[in-house]
């Protein structure tokens, strides 16, 4: 039999009558011949059975050599249905004999029946041999033989019963082939199932194991290039993604309408279509990428139609499922740990950002941990100045800039003092709302900027930059907004803090510097110039100023001698209530008769302007790098003695120190 089963050509088709016999196979069995022979065709596999039919027809034929003569003998098989399904080619029917009906009356009756007649052939002997199944014998084909020798008719019978039951024997090898086939079939599909599984399974256990979102992509990549080498497999991401894999990518719903990808993540369900390419039969899936909570994307592959089943969509199915699970997983178990960093980096900048309440230590320090932070390459904080109404570049890395000032409406600290959002830009190309020389100086793509606000008002901006496109999460764009609330916050404390110290060295009725402010930046200035000058300035006869007016107006009088004072000197000198109705002004590098020309602006100013009139004597001192001894105190000191020298000399004049005398 197996000598048989080699010579049966392998096109023939395994799957007409396979699927229709019902298998319940024991393959335990020992002997396989007897187990084969067990299997059999039941009425049910009856209307299957014509292709079956004619292919054993086949096979007998090829094997007759019967003692009928052929060219007298016609021989037919017939389907229970009154079909022929198997005749000789080189032979016809005269029409006038009427096999199939005596194929369906032997159909009917089961048994052998014969007919004999004349045709234009000459006389003939139609026999019908009813075919039997093996183990039930059901009647399942009628085999009929059209034999126009009438004298054989008693050998014509046996004959045809012996070639009907060769008939038989040749369709149940062909019934056995094809079971066999189906078997092994059905053997290598369990065993390719199994391998599939096995694969499946290490690819779910890698899965697992791993706990970036970035190695699960790239494993879901590497198990479909070993499974499906030739398949293009692209997944496209709907949230912002940092993945270097170029087979990632964003996806673009605007962009790509209703193709497949988009439907599929919109349904969240696999989606095939079938289409004709060029040369071959494609098939497009859509397959979405996702856990419980979400979907994430979509993995888009696209493959020749005849190197995939539907057993392996299933597989690349479930494989996308565990997929989605574990990016979910890893993806969760990153946010956390994201947010517990986040946290720390909140915590850490707020912690050292309170420590500091210098203004210019926060924006130094902060410039720095923010780019260190978010590893930006480049960064820079800016100050609106209220009184300029320009950006002023507080803290950057980037040398071209530092120091500079900027309008407040140009630039992407302009755009946000506008907008007043945040900003995120993946790529400097594609950004079209402002033109930013910060970008462009450093020719960094990727931005991440936050305006930072002070009561409620836009007052400062960071910006980190970084050369690379992509570069920025939208996580970190996240963060930094929330790190300008706390930047902010710092910023507040410390401008408060530096105004409620100016106000401590301000005196509250002139709006002068308190005279212990004065003798601070005097000793500064000491050590880093090369001369300067005091005026003292001192109001005549005040006390009858007092007694006549009354203190109010003695109050008045005062605040605009000292208006007088501030408006008559340069904006780089510092007055100065030096106490009662004295007045100081220190003015940096300019020597005694410079100082003498402000002096006297001074006096005739106060002469003139006062109400009631008032007048002003002064003392003028002055030191110098070649001085053997500097010090605030002997410059006081000096010019308090030339006041005096002024007030004994009859008031409303000034006196300068007399010099080369007490130095
Ligand atoms: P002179 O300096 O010309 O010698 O005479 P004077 O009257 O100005 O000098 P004196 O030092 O005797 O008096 C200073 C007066 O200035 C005494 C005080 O009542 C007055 N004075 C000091 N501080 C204030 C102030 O803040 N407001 C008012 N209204 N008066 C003040
Ligand atoms: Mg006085
Ligand atoms: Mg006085």
């Amino acid at each position: 039999m197996l000598e048989h089963l080699r010579s049966i050509p392998a096109s023939l088709n395994s799957r007409s009558a396979g699927d229709s016999t019902s298998f319940n196979v024991s393959p335990s069995h020992d002997d396989h011949a007897l187990w084969m022979q067990k299997m059999d065709i039941t009425p049910f596999d009856f209307s299957y059975l014509s292709s079956l039919l004619g292919q054993a027809y086949k096979d007998w034929t090829s094997q007759l050599h019967t003692p009928l003569d052929r060219a007298f003998t016609v021989y037919s098989v017939w389907n229970t249905e009154g079909e022929c399904v198997g005749q000789d080619p080189g032979q016809e029917f005269d029409p006038a004999i009427n096999v199939r009906l005596l194929a369906l009356e032997c159909a009917e009756k089961k048994s052998t029946l014969s007919r004999s007649g004349t045709s234009i052939q000459g006389d003939y002997l139609l026999i019908a041999e009813p075919l039997f199944s093996r183990t039930n014998r059901d009647l399942f084909a009628v085999f009929i033989a059209l034999v126009f020798e009438t004298s054989l008719s008693e050998t014509s019978e046996a004959v045809v019963r012996s070639e009907a039951l060769h008939y038989r024997t040749c369709f149940y090898r062909r019934f056995e082939y094809i079971f066999m086939t189906d078997l092994l079939h059905a053997h290598e599909q369990t065993a390719r199932e199994e391998h599939r599984r096995s694969i499946l399974f290490q690819i779910v256990q890698r899965m697992h194991d791993k706990m970036d979102v970035g190695a699960i992509l790239d494993e879901v990549f590497v198990s479909m290039d070993y499974l499906y080498p030739s398949a293009n497999i692209m997944l496209y991401m709907s949230q912002d993604q940092r993945n270097f894999n170029p087979r990632i990518k964003p996806l673009l719903v605007q962009e790509r309408g209703e193709d497949i990808c988009v439907r599929s993540f919109m349904e969240g369900k696999l989606i095939v279509s079938r289409s004709e390419g060029m040369e071959r039969r494609i098939i497009e899936v859509g397959l979405p990428l996702k856990g419980k909570q979400g979907i994430y994307g979509v993995f888009h592959i696209e493959m020749n139609e005849e190197l995939i089943e539907d057993s392996d969509l299933q597989l690349i199915a479930m494989m996308a499922d565990t997929a989605g699970t574990a990016f979910e997983n890893a993806k969760l178990h990153e946010q956390s740990h994201m947010l517990i960093q986040e946290l720390r980096v909140i915590n850490d900048l707020t912690q050292r950002l309170n420590k500091s309440l210098q203004l210019m230590e926060i924006y130094q320090f902060s410039g720095q941990e923010l780019k260190h932070t978010f590893q930006a390459d480049f960064c820079c904080i800016l100050r609106l100045n209220d009184s300029t109404n320009r950006f002023e570049v507080m803290s950057t890395n980037v040398k071209e800039i530092s120091h500079k000032t900027y309008p407040v409406d140009s630039g992407i600290a302009g755009y946000m003092y506008q907008t007043e959002e945040p900003l995120i830009i993946s790529d400097y190309t594609q950004f079209d709302k402002v033109t930013s020389s910060f970008m462009e100086l450093t020719g960094a793509m990727s931005l991440i900027a936050a305006p930072i606000r002070v009561d409620g008002q836009v007052k400062s901006a960071i910006l980190l930059a970084h050369e690379r496109e992509h570069f920025f999460s939208y996580d970190n764009y996240r963060l930094l907004q929330m790190l300008s609330i706390h930047l902010g916050l710092a910023i507040t404390n410390a401008t408060l803090h530096a105004e409620v110290r100016r106000l401590a060295n301000l005196d509250m009725l002139t709006g002068l510097y308190v005279r212990h402010y004065l003798d601070n930046i005097i000793h500064e200035r000491q050590a880093h110039d090369y001369c300067g000058s005091l005026v003292v300035v001192d109001i005549d006869q005040f006390k009858q100023v007092n007694d006549t007016f009354g203190h109010q107006t003695g109050d008045q009088v005062l605040k605009q001698v000292s208006d007088i004072v501030t408006s008559s000197v340069r904006p780089e000198d510092i007055c100065a209530r030096w106490g009662g109705e004295e007045l100081a002004i220190y003015m940096p590098q300019i020597g005694i008769h410079q100082a003498l020309a402000y002096a006297e602006l001074i006096r005739t100013r106060v002469e003139a302007e006062t109400r009631p009139s008032v007048t002003v004597s002064s003392g003028i001192a002055e030191w110098n790098w070649m001085d053997e001894r500097v010090s605030v105190e002997s410059l006081f000191y000096r010019a308090d003695m030339a006041l005096y020298s002024a007030k004994n000399g009859g008031r409303n004049r000034i006196v300068i120190e007399e010099q080369e005398a007490t130095r």
